[in-house]
C-alpha cells in the first residue's frame, strides 16, 4: 500500500521527526536537497508545496524566471539512515508556479508523462523496468590531483598490480585479478559487509532486494540487484539505491562511483534496463515467437534498435560512458537481439514462467538519469510497437569476433557524446510525442552535454603524452 499524507504524519509523530528533507533531480541525474524544521512542515506543503530557487540548476530556468515548487510525493517518505537528527526524506516534482504545472524540465514529472502516454496511447497499463546498475567501490585516499582531477587509490592496489608487475607491493595472493572479481568467496571478495550493510539499509527503507555480488573487474565493482517496479517508482528507487551505497561506503571510509569506466582494461560498470509492459493483468512481452516473445516485444525490440543512437545520448550521457562501450568487457557494440549472447545490445534472458518474460537493455550506463533513461527507453520501444518495426533476425555469434563480411551488417551503438547528440538532434519525434520530452527540452540537453564534450575536447588526455610526446 502507497503511503498517504496521514501516513507521513504519523511517522513524523512515531520517530520524532525534527526535520524534513524535499529531494529532487536534476537532467544529469543529480539529486539535491532542501531541509525544513518539522515545526515548519504540515499536510499543506503537500498542496502548496515547497519554493526554492531554481536558478541554480545546470539546463534549468533563468536566473530572471526563477522560481520553482517542490511538491512531495507522499508515497515516497522514509526516514534517512544517515543524518544524526531524525530526518523524513520524500522524493518531489518540480511544478512551475507560472502556470501550477509540472515543470517541462523536470525529469520526474517527465517520467509520469512517458507513462500517462503510454496508457492513453491504450498500449499498456503498465511498464516494468528492472535496472541493474554496478559500481566500484574505492578507498577514498587521494593519490594527487596532478592531471587536474582527483586520483584515488584503488581498494586494492590491483591493477597497479597487473600493469607494472611490480612486486615491491607486498603478496597480492588473495587478490582479485583483471576480470577476476565474479566471484570468489573471501577472502578474495572483501566487500561482503559493506554490502550487506548496504542491502539491510534499501530492504529498510522498501526496496527489496535480490542478490548482491562482487562483479568482474578486479577493482571493487559490485552489484546489488533490487527488484522491478513501474517506470517513476523504479526511478525514484535507483536514486535511493546510489543515495545509500554512497553514502554507506562514505562511513567504510570508502568512495563509491557510478561512472561507467573507471579502470582502463577492465570491465566498466553497466546499467542494464529489463523492460516488460502489461496490459489487464497480462505480460504483453509473453508469446510463441522468438525466445518465447510475443510479436508486441519484437517491435518493441525494434524501437530500440532503431532509435538506440538517439537514446545513447540519454542511456549514455557521458564521454565517459563510451569508453565502457567496446569490445571485450560484457558491454555491448552491436545493434542486435539474442537470447544468449551477451555481447548484443538487447538480451532475452531465460525464464520459465512466461509472466517473467522481458527484455534487457544492456547498452545503458548507471551514470544516466534514470528518469530520463527509462522514459526514453519505453518512448522507444512504443514507437516500435505502434509502427510495427521488426527487429529481424536475432543474432546466435558472438558479436565481438565477426567476420568482417558480417561485421559490417550489424550496426553499432554510438562511439562518442557527441555524436550520440546528434542523432537525437536528428531523431527526436519519437520523444516529444505527446509531449513527454519537449523540444525546448532537448534543445537544452543538448546544450547541457555539448558543454562537456567541448570541455573533454580540449583537455589534453595522458594517453596522447604516450603517443605524441617523443615523435
Ligand atoms: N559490466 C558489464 C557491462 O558493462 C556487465 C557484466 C554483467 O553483469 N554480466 O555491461
Ligand atoms: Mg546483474
Ligand atoms: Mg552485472
Ligand atoms: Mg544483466
Amino acid at each position: 500500500m502507497a503511503k498517504t499524507v496521514a501516513d507521513v504524519m504519523q511517522m513524523v509523530k512515531d520517530n520524532d521527526v525534527k526535520f524534513v528533507d524535499f529531494r529532487f533531480t536534476d537532467t544529469r541525474g543529480k539529486e539535491h536537497h532542501v531541509s525544513v524544521p518539522v515545526s515548519a512542515f504540515d499536510e499543506d506543503k503537500f498542496v502548496s508545496g515547497h519554493a526554492f530557487d531554481g536558478s541554480s540548476i545546470a539546463g534549468w530556468k533563468g536566473i530572471e524566471a526563477s522560481d520553482m515548487q517542490l511538491m512531495p510525493d507522499p508515497s515516497t517518505a522514509n526516514i534517512d539512515p544517515f543524518f544524526e537528527e531524525p530526518t523524513l526524506i520524500l522524493s518531489c516534482d518540480v511544478i512551475d508556479p507560472a502556470d501550477g504545472k509540472p515543470y517541462e524540465r523536470d525529469p520526474r514529472s517527465l517520467a509520469k508523462r512517458a507513462e500517462a502516454y503510454m496508457k492513453a496511447s491504450g498500449l499498456g497499463d503498465v511498464a516494468y523496468f528492472g535496472p541493474e546498475p554496478e559500481f566500484f567501490v574505492f578507498d577514498s585516499v587521494r593519490w594527487g590531483n596532478e592531471m587536474g582531477g582527483a586520483f584515488f587509490q584503488i581498494e586494492s592496489e590491483e591493477a597497479a598490480w597487473n600493469t607494472s608487475k611490480d612486486y615491491e607491493h607486498g603478496n597480492k595472493g588473495y587478490r582479485p585479478t583483471v576480470k577476476g572479481g565474479y566471484f570468489p568467496v573471501p577472502p578474495v571478495d572483501s566487500g561482503q559487509d559493506m554490502r550487506s550493510e548496504m542491502c539491510l539499509l534499501l530492504e529498510q527503507m522498501g526496496i527489496p532486494v535480490e542478490v548482491h555480488h562482487h562483479e568482474v573487474a578486479n577493482a571493487g565493482q559490485m552489484e546489488i540487484g533490487t527488484k522491478f517496479s513501474s517506470l517513476v517508482e523504479r526511478a525514484d528507487w535507483v536514486q535511493l539505491q546510489k543515495y545509500i551505497i554512497a553514502n554507506v561506503a562514505h562511513a567504510y571510509g570508502k568512495t563509491a562511483t557510478f561512472m561507467p569506466k573507471p579502470i582502463v582494461g577492465d570491465n566498466g560498470s553497466g546499467m542494464h534496463v529489463h523492460q516488460s509492459v502489461w496490459k489487464d493483468g497480462k505480460n504483453l512481452f509473453a508469446g510463441d515467437g522468438y525466445a518465447g516473445l510475443s510479436d508486441f516485444a519484437l517491435y518493441y525490440i525494434g524501437g530500440i534498435i532503431k532509435h538506440a543512437r538517439a537514446l545513447n545520448a540519454i542511456t549514455n550521457p557521458g564521454t565517459n560512458s563510451y569508453k565502457r562501450l567496446v569490445p571485450g568487457f560484457e558491454a555491448p557494440v552491436k545493434l542486435a537481439y539474442s537470447a544468449k549472447n551477451r555481447s548484443a545490445s538487447i538480451r532475452i534472458p531465460y525464464v520459465a514462467n512466461p509472466k517473467g518474460r522481458r527484455v534487457e537493455a544492456r547498452f545503458p550506463d548507471p551514470s544516466a538519469n534514470p528518469y530520463l533513461c527509462f522514459a526514453a527507453l519505453l518512448m522507444a520501444g512504443l514507437d516500435g510497437v505502434e509502427n510495427k518495426i521488426h527487429p529481424g533476425e536475432a543474432a546466435t555469434k558472438d558479436l565481438y569476433h565477426l567476420p568482417p563480411e558480417e561485421d559490417k551488417l550489424i550496426p553499432t551503438v554510438c562511439h562518442s557524446l557527441d555524436q550520440a547528440l546528434e542523432y537525437l538532434d536528428k531523431d527526436r519525434a519519437f520523444l516529444t510525442k505527446g509531449g513527454v520530452f519537449t523540444d525546448a527540452y532537448i534543445d537544452a540537453y543538448i546544450d547541457l552535454k555539448m558543454q562537456e564534450v567541448t570541455r573533454f575536447r580540449m583537455a589534453v588526455h595522458p594517453v596522447e603524452y604516450d603517443m605524441y610526446y617523443a615523435l
